[in-house]
């Protein structure tokens, strides 16, 4: 059983509202939402972080946009929504396995905290 979190979910090992799912990747709700709408977008193999990806991942990368883009559709926030990818401690990551957080719903400042 793998230790990381964001696996654990992707396997179905751990409970989350998941709102989109392929063979690639994993979208679910933020169990501490900072938005009415705040989705995790993550791929379902295991990379710590955006500094970890590699040339032979950029199709994935981009297939995370693009699920990215369908969540937000999904949701209704197409046109008006915020990505974030924390990347490393000093930006607020605390979760080491890639994911994009999707925020909508809100209005949001700039710049960001
Ligand atoms: P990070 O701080 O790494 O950019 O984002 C990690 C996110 O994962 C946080 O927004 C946090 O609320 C969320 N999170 C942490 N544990 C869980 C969990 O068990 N389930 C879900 N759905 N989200 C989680
Ligand atoms: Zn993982």
């Amino acid at each position: 059983m793998s230790a990381c979190l964001f696996c654990r979910i992707a396997a179905g090992e751990l409970q989350a509202e998941i709102v989109y799912e392929d063979e690639r990747a994993v979208a679910f709700r933020d169990i501490r939402p900072q938005a009415p709408v705040h989705v995790l977008v993550i791929p379902r193999e295991h990379i710590a972080s955006l500094d970890e990806v590699r040339d032979n991942q950029a199709g994935l990368l981009a297939h995370l946009l693009l699920v990215v883009q369908q969540v937000a559709a999904r949701e209704k926030i197409a046109g008006g929504y915020r990505v974030v990818n924390n990347c490393g401690p000093a930006a607020g990551q605390s979760v080491f396995h890639v994911h994009f957080h999707v925020l909508g719903g809100r209005t949001f400042g700039w710049p960001p905290g």
